[in-house]
C-alpha cells in the first residue's frame, strides 16, 4: 500500500476543507471584529449559513450531509475555521455538539421541529452541563427536571454556556430521580433566563443559563429518563477529537505568524529566523504540530468508524494537540517579541483561543487520570 493511500486525506476530505478554506477567506475581515463581539456575530451567521457547511454536523435525514456525523469531516472544517476566527469554529461545531443527542434519541416531532433548522443555521444550538459550582464532576449537579401534569419542569443554573443568549435551543443535562436526563428547553420558554456574568480571556460567546420552573413537554426529555450521560457521553465521543482539529489549525495559524515574523525581521544583521535557539523554535513547533496533526487525523478517522471504541484515541488527540497549541503559540509568541503582545493582533488572539482548549471538552488532567487507568488496566491483562 502507497504511503499516500495510507496517510492522505480521501479526495472528498480534502474537497470539504477547499471548502472550508472559501469560508475562512470570506470572513478574514470580520474576523477580529467577531472575536471580540461577545455574542453571535450577524456577518459570521450569514457567512456560515451561505456556506452550506453546518450539514457536515447534522445527518443526512434531517438536511445534513452524511448519513451519520463524520467526525473526520468536522475535524478537518474545525482546523481550518479555527485558524482565522475561534468565534466561527465555535458557531461550527456546537450546531453538531448541542444537537447530537437529539438528533440520535431526540422525539419525531422535536426532531424535525429543530434540526433542519440547525443545518441551515437558520436555529442555533447550545448544550448545558456546566454550574457554578460543577465543572469536571459533571454527577454532582443540581439542576432537576420532573414530571408534572404530562410536562417537565426544570429547575437550576448552568454556567459557561457556549452561545447562552443568543441560542435557540438548549439541550440541558438534569437530575432526573436517581439518574440523569437531557432536555431540549427552546429559548424564549417562561421561566428560561439567560446572562453573561463572565467576561474570559478567549474568543468565544458565553452565558449562563437559569431555569426557573420552566415547562416543556415530556416529548422534550431527549431519550428515555435516565439516558442523559450516554447521550453526553456519545456527544463527547463524536466531537471530542474535533477539538483537536481546531487545535492543530490555531497552532498552525500561529506557527505561519511566527515564520512571517522571523524572516521579516532583521537583528543583529540576521533575519530572526537565523538567529540563536530561535530557528530551533520553530522546527520543534513544526515537529509537534506535525505530529498532533498525524495522530488526530487517525484519531478521527478511527471516530467516524466508532466513536465510543475510539474514545481512548480521540482523547489523546485532544490532550496532544490542545497542549502542543499551547506551547507552539507561547513559542510563536517568544519569537514575534513584543509585536506576539500587541492587543489586537493575530497572534495575541491565537494565545488567547488556545488557552482554553486545554480546559473544556475534558479538561488535560481529567483525560490524562482516565488514560492512565485504561493503560494500567490494558497492560496488565496483557501481561496475563
Ligand atoms: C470557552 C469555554 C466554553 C465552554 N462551553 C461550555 C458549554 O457550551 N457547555 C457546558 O456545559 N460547559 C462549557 N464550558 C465549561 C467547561 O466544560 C468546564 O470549564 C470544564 O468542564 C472544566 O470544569 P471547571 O472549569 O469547573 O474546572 P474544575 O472541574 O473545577 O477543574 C479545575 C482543575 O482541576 C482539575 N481536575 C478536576 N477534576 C480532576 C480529576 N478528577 N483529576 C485530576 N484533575 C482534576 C482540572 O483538570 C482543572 O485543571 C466551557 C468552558 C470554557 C472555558
Amino acid at each position: 500500500m502507497s504511503v499516500d493511500a495510507l496517510f492522505k486525506l480521501p479526495d472528498h476530505y480534502c474537497a470539504l476543507q477547499a471548502e472550508a478554506r472559501n469560508l475562512a477567506d470570506s470572513v478574514r475581515g470580520i474576523a477580529a471584529e467577531a472575536d471580540e463581539a461577545g455574542r453571535v456575530h450577524p456577518g459570521m451567521r450569514s457567512a456560515l449559513a451561505a456556506s452550506g457547511l453546518v450539514t457536515v454536523v447534522v445527518p443526512a435525514r434531517f438536511g445534513g450531509r452524511f448519513e451519520r456525523v463524520d467526525s473526520l469531516a468536522a475535524t478537518v472544517v474545525r482546523e481550518v475555521l479555527a485558524g482565522v476566527s475561534g468565534h466561527l469554529d465555535s458557531m461550527f461545531a456546537m450546531q453538531g455538539i448541542g444537537t447530537f443527542a437529539l438528533s440520535a434519541a431526540g422525539a419525531e416531532d422535536v426532531q424535525a421541529r429543530w434540526l433542519p433548522a440547525v443545518a441551515k443555521t437558520e436555529a442555533i444550538a447550545a448544550l448545558a452541563l456546566t454550574e457554578p459550582d460543577v465543572g469536571s464532576d459533571l454527577r454532582a449537579i443540581s439542576t432537576t427536571v420532573h414530571e408534572r401534569g404530562g410536562r417537565l419542569v426544570l429547575h437550576g443554573h448552568k454556567s459557561f454556556i457556549t452561545n447562552a443568549g443568543d441560542a435557540d435551543l438548549y439541550t440541558v443535562l438534569a437530575r432526573e430521580g436517581d439518574g440523569y436526563s437531557l432536555v431540549l428547553v427552546p429559548a424564549g420558554t417562561p421561566g428560561l433566563s439567560t446572562a453573561s456574568p463572565h467576561q474570559i480571556i478567549a474568543p468565544h460567546v458565553l452565558g449562563d443559563v437559569v431555569l426557573d420552573g420552566v415547562e416543556v413537554g415530556t416529548d422534550h426529555r431527549v431519550g428515555a429518563a435516565g439516558e442523559g450521560f450516554r447521550l453526553v457521553l456519545a456527544t463527547l465521543a463524536a466531537f471530542r477529537v474535533s477539538v483537536a482539529g481546531a487545535a492543530v489549525g490555531v497552532a498552525e495559524a500561529a506557527l505561519r505568524e511566527a515564520v512571517a515574523h522571523c524572516t521579516g525581521r532583521e537583528q543583529f544583521g540576521v533575519p530572526l529566523a537565523r538567529l540563536g535557539s530561535v530557528p530551533e523554535h520553530l522546527a520543534m513547533a513544526w515537529t509537534e504540530l506535525e505530529m498532533a496533526r498525524s495522530l488526530t487525523y487517525r484519531a478521527a478517522a478511527a471516530t467516524a468508524g466508532d466513536p465510543l471504541a475510539s474514545l481512548w484515541l480521540s482523547s489523546m488527540a485532544k490532550v496532544g494537540a490542545t497542549e502542543m497549541a499551547g506551547r507552539v503559540v507561547d513559542r510563536a509568541v517568544q519569537a514575534a517579541g513584543r509585536f506576539g503582545l500587541t492587543r489586537g493582533s493575530n497572534l495575541e488572539r491565537l494565545y488567547r483561543e488556545a488557552r482554553p482548549m486545554r480546559i473544556y471538552e475534558g479538561s488535560t488532567e481529567v483525560i490524562l487520570d482516565s488514560l492512565a487507568r485504561q493503560l494500567i488496566k490494558k497492560v496488565t491483562a496483557d501481561d496475563h
